[in-house]
């Protein structure tokens, strides 16, 4: 066991309790830095102690200590899975300013997956504030050029857009939202255009595959549309922990 990790994955379980305020607030439009967290049930303001991530949620036993009300496993779930994700991140990219630019990039994922599956959208702040920040931080801190990341941009979002503009003029339905035209603009950004084909293409996959299991499980057709985004989020990480992996198996390069 390297110290390091342990202190990416400390890193990491504390980005994830910054992002579960985002998670809960952004969707409301309220501020993510004030007021100090509080139970989501009797409104209280928790004490220092409350707010370790991980080890809280486990002292406490998923419980408000002043009204005894359950406290979602969600909390949790979102912490441990951005501290093994920062461990990811770090251990690929290194404890420099190109460790952090993907760092923010993942967590940004992590926030945009639990929104839109609680509220099937993508908040604006997050993916064009996303594609943005990635196409500035393709000058110097991302392993692509900033050619390469606005390319990806308009590839990513211009794939998407022409894919849901089909889809309306065939069946007068909305099948993909504006939010996950953004989303793959900001993907784009983040991991250039060679990279934004192989999402796209994976996400398929992936939502097909889910698809078809939710069809089996519920033995009847899916009656509402899925959440393309976590697809597309899931595709990504993927991507950029094992592109270069699945570009050379695909004969790219
Ligand atoms: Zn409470």
């Amino acid at each position: 066991m390297e110290w390091i990790k342990l202190f990416y994955f400390g890193l990491g379980a504390l980005t994830g309790s910054f992002l579960n305020v985002c998670i809960v607030r952004l969707p409301k439009e309220e501020s993510i830095l004030w007021p100090r967290s509080h139970c989501p049930h009797c409104q209280k303001q928790l004490p220092w102690y409350d707010l370790i991530p991980l080890l809280s949620y486990a002292l406490v036993q998923g419980q408000c200590r002043f009204c005894q009300r359950k406290i979602s496993i969600e909390y949790f779930i979102v912490e441990l899975v951005t501290a093994f994700l920062a461990v990811w991140t770090f251990d690929q990219f290194g404890l420099r300013p190109q460790g952090f630019a993907y760092f923010l990039f993942v967590a940004s994922l992590v926030v945009i997956t639990v929104i839109d599956i609680h509220h099937r959208i993508i908040p604006d702040v997050i993916s064009l504030g996303g594609t943005v920040l990635g196409f500035l931080l393709s000058f110097h801190f991302l392993d692509i050029g900033y050619g390469e990341s606005l390319i990806g941009i308009f590839m990513g979002g211009g794939i998407l857009l022409a894919l849901a503009w089909t889809y309306f003029k065939f069946t007068k339905r909305e099948g993909m939202g504006g939010g996950d035209i953004k989303l793959a603009a900001m993907i784009g950004a983040f991991l250039g255009y060679k990279s934004i084909l192989l999402v796209l293409f994976l996400s398929s996959i992936l939502g097909s595959f889910w698809g078809l299991l939710m069809i089996l499980i519920k033995k009847e057709g899916l009656k509402s549309a899925l959440p393309f985004g976590p697809f597309l989020a899931g595709a990504a990480l993927i991507v950029l922990f094992y592109g270069d992996l699945l570009l050379t198996f695909l004969g790219y390069y």
